[in-house]
């Protein structure tokens, strides 16, 4: 058989997905008597799978990632062009696409300067704390090695990354990790001990990372790397007061301050990225799934010229990052974040973003009066979470099975919703929203009408 004479049928392909592909996060034992799901077309916040079902894809691409939404003929044509034009250059040399990308990024970021290329998330983050690696030994004699992270963030699928990774239940079977890398205490209010609330707990918060700072050693300590807000790990929204103390912290102790914008990225949460919606001045930026709406591979590690700066002097062998992404020189990733940059701009995705998304959380806070169990709703932007309680007063969680079966409910109605990986207590139950920033009130009618039946069905 060749290539193109290989069998289209929809059952010839269903089978050689349930024999030869081994999906993403899920256990594969019910593929024997159950079809496995395979997506086979997308216009604009909708796709069809192979067996013609229409459903509402209120989750980018399962992993909020299509910001512009599907079927962007302008993003696949400029590709096309660009790849028959000139496909792949990489290491010391630059290409079009990438010079012109980086330009109009480091336009929506004042303060920021350079732009590394990469092509996931987790390679982004892995590059940013190479640097923090490398200024140590450069100009901290090995010392500033240490990385904070918060309990709550993810930062990818690496061994690196999962040492920076808060959510203990995807670290369970990955170890030993890389050492110096540290944790800190997550700033979710909603489950704060002793009655802490509001800028006072913001402010503690951020005061229990300078205990970490003061524990270890400020000495010993390079960066600090967080989510603007925790996006996996529960929906997150920082406190009032937060971001402001953690800023004075990374100065007072000369620690980059690394935000990863792998999900805020690009316009979920109504600014271009999410730590502009705090007043932030970052000194590491990553970013991935926005950055082309996943019609391309492409991750950018955006550093300050000061960070940059670190490594120019070349009077060591340390005088350049000693860093390649091979597929960092493949120009559709740039040629496809240019047109998805553009869209989002002419479009009005940021202000659409803003406003379909306070719809968004003002009909989950409206679910709250007939649904007990939705125990609080956080979020920004076209990014919400609604998290879900067997008691308000108590505040302990839905347990995994019930918030797998309300998330199995919606995609049986034709709505595709996400929530929280299952398996901590305390944080395996929060439904998850992010569609598409083209999304209008009538779908987010459709995603929490479809939400409330499935609660009703699967909890009463
Ligand atoms: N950072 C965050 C905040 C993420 O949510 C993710 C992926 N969900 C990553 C990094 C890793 O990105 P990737 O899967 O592209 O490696």
């Amino acid at each position: 058989m060749t290539l193109h004479s290989m069998n289209n049928d929809p059952s010839a392909i269903v089978e050689a997905d349930r024999a030869h592909v081994w999906h993403h996060l899920i256990q594969h034992k019910p593929f024997e008597t159950v079809d496995p799901r395979i997506i086979v077309e997308g216009r604009g916040l909708r796709v069809w799978d192979i067996k013609g079902k229409e459903h509402l894809d209120a989750v980018s691409g399962a992993v909020w990632t299509v910001n512009v939404g599907y079927g962007r003929k302008r993003i696949a044509d400029a590709v096309a062009a660009q790849l028959t034009k000139m496909c792949f250059f990489a290491g010391a040399s630059g290409t079009i696409p990438g010079a012109q990308f980086a330009e109009a990024l480091i336009d929506k970021m004042p303060g920021m300067s350079r732009v590394y290329y990469a092509n996931s998330g987790s390679e982004a983050n892995e590059k940013a704390f190479k640097m923090v690696r490398q200024i140590a030994h450069k100009h901290h004699g090995g010392k500033k090695h240490k990385i904070l992270y918060r309990e709550r963030d993810y930062h990818g699928t690496t061994i690196a990354n999962l040492s920076a990774g808060g959510q203990a239940e995807r670290n369970a079977h990955y170890g030993p990790f890389v050492p110096g890398f540290v944790a800190v205490p997550h700033c979710l209010e909603y489950r704060a001990q002793d009655g802490w609330s509001g800028e006072a707990y913001g402010e503690r918060a951020a005061n229990a990372i300078e205990e970490v700072i003061l524990r270890e050693g400020p000495d010993t300590v390079g960066a600090l790397c967080l989510e603007p807000i925790t996006a996996g790990g529960g929906i997150i929204t920082p406190p009032r007061g937060y971001w402001e103390r953690v800023q004075e912290i990374c100065a007072k102790y000369d620690i980059l301050l690394h935000i990863d914008e792998v999900v805020c990225g690009l316009g979920r949460t109504g600014a271009w990225f999410g730590y502009q919606q705090y007043g932030v001045k970052p000194d590491i930026v990553t970013m991935a799934k926005g950055v082309a709406s996943g019609y391309a591979a492409i991750s950018c590690c955006v550093t300050t010229e000061k960070v940059f700066s670190m490594f120019k002097d070349d009077s060591d062998h340390l005088g350049y990052f000693r860093d390649i992404s091979t597929f960092g020189g493949c120009t559709a990733g740039p040629t496809a974040a240019i047109e998805n940059m553009a869209i989002i701009e002419e479009e009005n995705l940021l202000e659409n973003s803003t406003r379909v998304g306070a719809y968004l959380k003002d009909s989950l806070n409206a679910l709250m009066d007939r649904h007990p169990v939705i125990g609080d709703v956080r979020g920004l932007g076209l990014f919400a979470g609604a998290e879900l309680v067997t008691d308000r007063d108590t505040k302990d969680p839905v347990n995994e099975k019930q918030v797998g079966a309300i998330v199995a409910d919606c995609m049986a109605q034709g709505v595709i919703i996400g929530a929280t990986n299952r398996s901590v207590p305390g944080f395996n139950n929060t439904l998850l929203f992010a569609p598409a920033l083209i999304a209008t009130r009538d779908d987010i009618d459709q995603i929490c009408n479809a939400v409330s039946g499935a609660i009703t069905r699967v909890l009463g």
